[in-house]
């Protein structure tokens, strides 16, 4: 059985591509550590996040 892909936190609707140096996945990724540690970054992030479910919902699911 295939494991899930992860997703990346601070791209929401994509999955982790391992962008950065030296991760494994979104748990050790240091971008989302950072963008987690400063209250700026994570309202963008929530902004983009709701942006991205409304367009989803409006949209309906990927095939
Ligand atoms: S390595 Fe980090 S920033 Fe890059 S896709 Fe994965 S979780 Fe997102």
């Amino acid at each position: 059985m295939s494991r899930p892909v992860p997703q990346c936190p601070i791209r929401p609707g994509e999955p982790c591509t391992l962008c950065q140096a030296f991760v494994t996945g979104p748990e050790d990724c240091q971008t989302v550590k950072l963008v987690m540690e400063d209250d700026e970054l994570r309202e963008m992030l929530a902004v983009k996040r709701r942006e991205y479910r409304e367009r989803k919902n409006a949209t309906g699911p990927r095939r």
